[in-house]
Formats: C-alpha cells, structure tokens, sequence
C-alpha cells in the first residue's frame, strides 16, 4: 500500500514502524472474515482492513474525528487477523501506535478520560485492587446478580514448593491475578517442581507487565512499567534463572514484546531483549518436560469433560496453537470440540469494561460454543478471560495448569494418616 506519512510523524520511531506495516498490507479483505467485532457489527470500519486505512487516513494528516476513535476503540486488539493476514501484517503494533496518535489528536470527553485514568489507577496497584476485591466478595450478597457474578470466588493458593533444583525460573507475579486467583502461580511452581525446575517468585519490585497502559494508550507509563520489571527480574536472570514464566498468556504476549516496546531505550533495549526471548508461557515449559511429567500424572483423577478456550493472546500473540490441548488430552483429560475457537471471548483486558454491550454479546456467544458439549470444567490461560467468562456461567473456569497440577501425584501432599492407622503400620 502506497504511504505518505505526516513528516514529523515520518521522522519518528513509530512513525516509521507504523509506514513499514502500512506498506506490508495490500488490501485484500481476507482479515476481515474472522475478525469478531466485524462479524457483530458488519461495518468495514469495525474490522481490520477499514480500521487500517482509518489509521492510515489519520497519519498521513486526513481528517480524524470521534468516530474514527470510536471504530478504533471497538478493535479488541486479539489479533486474529494477524492469524489470517498472509503478508504478515502486525495489526497489533500498528493498532496501538494508530490509537495513541488519534488520542491526542481528538482527546477524550472528561468522564471517558477519569474512567480511564481510574481503570488504571485500580487495576495497576495490587494493594488497592486487592482491597477493592475483599470488599467486593464482603458485599457480593448483596449486589444485583449480574455484579455480583464479576466478582471471582476467593481460592486458596495452597503450597509454594521451596527451591531444590538446580535449573531456576522465574515467575512474573503480574497486576490483579495474585489477588484475584493465587493458586495459578502456585499451581505453576508445584508442577514445575515436579518436573525438576524450581519456581522462583519475586514478592518485591515487578508488577503490571505495562499491557493495561499500552492498550489505554499510556505508552510512557507501558514503558516504565516494562523498565521495572526489567530491573527486578535482571540480578534473578544474571545469577542463572533460565526463563520469565507468565502465566496470564495477556501479559506473557507483552513480556515477549518488551524487545520492540524497549527497541529504542538506549539503556534498556538490550536487556529488554533479552527478557523477551526468555519469557515463556507455561505451557512452552511443560512441553519441553512432558516426558517426565507424564508418567507422574494420576490418571484416575483425569475423568473430567474439558471445553478449551484458547485466548487470543495465547493463539494469535503469542501463536501457540494446540500445545495445551495435546498435554490435557495426554494426561488423560476428555477435550470436547469447541467452534469458532479462534474468535475472541469479549475480556480483552479492559474491553469488556470500556465496550460492554460487545463484550457481552461475544461472551454470550463464546460460552454457547464452550458449554455445547456439556463439559465439567472450562479451562483457559488467561485470567482476564477467565473472570469474563466466570461471570456468565456456573460451569467452573479454571487455569489448564490448576488442572494438571491436580492431576499430578504429590507424596508430600498425600492425607496424613489417622493416628490407628500409623499404629498398625509396619516399622521399616
Ligand atoms: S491486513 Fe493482511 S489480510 Fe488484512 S487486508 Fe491487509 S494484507 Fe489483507
Ligand atoms: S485485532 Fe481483532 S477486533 Fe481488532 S481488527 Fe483485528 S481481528 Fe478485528
């Protein structure tokens, strides 16, 4: 595609990020077929191809108005057309850059702008967020139903398996999910354990992988937040932690990323670099141990019907596509075949709070597709996604690796024995 940027856009950094993904398209429309909120709203300004040559219309110096936000806030950023684009178009990088620069030509209504700076101010800071959660579940008697069931179950984490091993990964502790499902990292470290690989979790330093202010259009505060990751997690990989474990894969699609937030910080690019090519999702390192792992799983405890909802950012960000899947079936767990698979569930960070009525409609439409097959439990890798999807069902939604991790046989977690019991047993 023909470009002609503004030229003191063109001269920029993002600029010229933005022109090189600009020229990559050429216009076929195939995005367009599995893009979710073109499929809801049927107007090519709500799909990929019309919200590109928006962007384009925008840079290049036309005409830029709320309307053109307005398509670009309803993009869920999932990325399925990166999925489906041949020419390899980053829609994702291009989307981000194109919303920034349409912010601040248009600016935001001022209950738009204190909505925003207040979904980040509560959902950046663990201790307030916590505390918001905890005062949540106290009133959630109380609250209309449709309240009440955003507000995910407390769930304990159960153990953290002290280091033993020689091999050493961290695990990115994240914004909201520690306080809103603790047993996620937990559940990591004990199968990680159990595969020979020790969990390391830093309880000082790190926080919000910078997702939330990146897609808010926060860029700067994106990039401090990756800085301070970077900062915290750099003595644990320089004394020999081999990966960055992220279990939500929203924020292990923005860990992986860090290298291109950071590509033009002199003093972080290059550790920026290497996080990103250490950042794993856990599935990524389960795989690598399935070997080991699976002849540890108890397969009598496997009898349950599972419906997987793959996350967008697990799919088409971070492009792991059936891994989770094969390990699920392997240990012995019943996949049911769910449609439209690769279409996004609504969650998309704060999307489903930002844009209700279309989140709402392809949650609807996701958990009909995940509950056809009548399965026990709905597994997913996200927990944005899977507080969404909590809210609209009574179907628990849990993390794969809760499931796995509840499959494997831990000896030290094995019931004590009543005290008759260890009275008749042999002496050795
Ligand atoms: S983004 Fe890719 S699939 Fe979509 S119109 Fe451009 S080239 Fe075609
Ligand atoms: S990121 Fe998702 S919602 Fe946005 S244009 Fe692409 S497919 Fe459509």
């Amino acid at each position: 595609m023909e470009t002609k940027l503004l030229p003191a856009l063109a001269a920029t950094p993002e600029g010229q990020e933005a022109e090189a993904i600009l020229r990559a398209c050429v216009h076929c429309g195939f995005c367009t077929a599995t893009c979710p909120t073109y499929q809801l709203l049927r107007d090519e300004l709500d799909g990929p191809r019309g919200r590109i040559y928006l962007i384009k219309q925008a840079l290049e110096g036309g005409e830029v108005t709320e309307k053109t936000q307005l398509h670009l806030d309803r993009c869920l950023t999932c990325r399925s057309c990166e999925t489906t684009c041949p020419s390899g178009v980053r829609y994702g990088r291009l989307v981000d850059i194109g919303r920034k620069f349409v912010e601040d030509r248009v600016g935001r209504s001022p209950t738009d702008a204190a909505r925003r700076a207040a979904l980040r101010r509560g959902l950046l800071s663990r201790p307030l967020f916590g505390a918001a959660l905890r005062l949540g579940r106290i009133a959630k008697p109380f609250l209309p139903s449709g309240l009440g069931a955003s507000i995910p179950e407390r769930r304990d984490a159960g153990t953290w398996p002290a280091p033993r091993h020689a091999r050493r990964v961290l695990v990115a502790q994240g914004c909201v999910q520690p306080s809103i499902a603790p047993n996620i990292d937990a559940a990591t470290a004990r199968v990680l354990d159990r595969a020979g690989v020790s969990a390391i979790r830093i309880d000082d330093g790190g926080g919000c992988c910078g997702a939330l202010s990146q897609h808010l259009s926060e860029h700067d505060e994106a990039k401090a937040l990756a800085r301070r990751n970077i900062d915290a997690w750099w003595p644990h990989l320089e004394r020999g932690a081999e990966a960055v474990v992220v279990t939500a894969s929203g924020c292990g699609v923005m860990v992986r990323e860090y290298d291109q937030l950071l590509a033009h910080d002199v003093d972080y690019a290059e550790k920026a670099g290497r996080v990103a090519a250490v950042a794993r999702d856990p599935i990524e390192l389960v795989t690598a141990e399935w070997p080991s792992l699976a002849s540890l799983v108890d397969r009598q405890r496997a009898s349950r019907r599972v419906a997987f909802q793959a996350p967008c950012t697990l799919q088409h960000g971070l492009k792991i596509r059936g891994q989770v899947e094969r390990v699920l079936a392997d240990a012995g767990l019943r996949l049911v075949p769910v449609a439209d698979g690769h279409l996004c569930c609504g969650s998309a960070g704060t999307y489903s709070i930002l844009q209700p009525d279309i989140a709402a409609r392809l949650k609807a439409d996701k958990l009909h597709n995940l509950q056809a097959n009548r399965p026990d439990v709905i597994a997913s890798a996200n927990i944005g996604c899977m507080t969404h999807l909590q809210s609209g069902t009574p179907v628990p939604v849990r993390h794969w690796i809760e499931l796995l991790d509840e499959m494997l046989a831990y000896p030290a977690q094995r019931p004590i024995p009543s005290r008759a019991a260890r009275d008749e047993a042999p002496v050795a």
